[in-house]
């Protein structure tokens, strides 16, 4: 078995790879290859920590009419139902696991803890964590960064669906995008490459956490990265 490149990481999961191939809501059959690649790692006896998204159900500022604070809870119970589609994913392939949860909802999985989060860890549990960091004008993205620093992970790996790394431009639009193969957070504020939000980014730089963006859409890319292959985008 390959020696992992990272003992303790976090992964972003956008609520965009919670949907699948639809734009809006949960493919279970997608969310069960996601979990399929979290089990491998996992069997490699990396600490997993996942911060999912919840842009598959709502996006908290791109609603009109509704009280942003109040469209932001939205957003962040948005995040809760995917955390609980990926442990029941993972749970039916025997990977064990706890769902944490950024707002208290004790009956439908424990509060955020840290000290609890990092035992969990410790004792080869996923912890999935979710409802953000909790408060509104902030993003998932955020949380990873959070999370990241508060766990001592060793890495963020943000898994993005439909590309597989950090461009100059967007791929989807111009054919001629360049792929960075490294880059710092310095160049993606002052490029403004839409990959994190600004919070999230200064919050990486600020506590030098290093970032790897890759596709989530080879069946083996999440396995490649942990085992340290050159993939996708590093961050420093
Ligand atoms: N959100 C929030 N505070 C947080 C995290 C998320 O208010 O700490 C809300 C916000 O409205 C956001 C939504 O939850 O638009 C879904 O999160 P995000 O947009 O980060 O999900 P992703 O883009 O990763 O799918």
């Amino acid at each position: 078995m390959p020696e992992p490149k990272y003992k303790r990481i976090i992964l972003k999961l956008s609520g965009e790879a919670m949907a699948g191939d639809n734009s809006v809501g949960i493919e279970i059959d997608y969310i069960k290859l996601i979990a399929e690649q979290v089990k491998k790692i996992h069997n490699l006896g990396v600490e997993t920590g996942i911060v999912v998204g919840g842009g598959n159900f709502w996006r908290g500022r791109e609603a009109n009419n509704i009280d942003r604070a109040t469209s932001d809870h939205m957003g962040m119970l948005g995040t809760v139902m995917n955390a609980l589609a990926l442990q029941d994913c993972l749970e039916k392939m025997g990977v064990l696991t706890r769902v944490q949860t950024a707002i208290e909802m004790k009956e439908v999985a424990e509060p955020y803890i840290r000290r609890r989060a990092i035992r969990h860890l410790e004792k080869g549990r996923v912890v999935i964590f979710s409802a953000g960091i909790g408060n509104p004008y902030f993003s998932t993205d955020t949380a990873a960064a959070l999370r990241a620093a508060e766990i001592n992970a060793d890495v963020i790996l943000l898994a993005k669906k439909g590309v597989d790394g950090i461009y100059d431009s967007d791929p989807k639009f111009n054919p001629d995008a360049k792929k960075y193969d490294s880059l710092n957070y310095r160049e993606i504020l002052k490029n403004n490459l839409k990959i994190m939000d600004a919070t999230a980014t200064t919050l990486c730089m600020d506590n030098h956490i290093p970032l790897v963006v890759f596709g989530i859409d080879d069946e083996n890319s999440m396995y490649d990265v942990v085992c340290g292959k050159d993939l996708g985008t590093k961050v420093k």
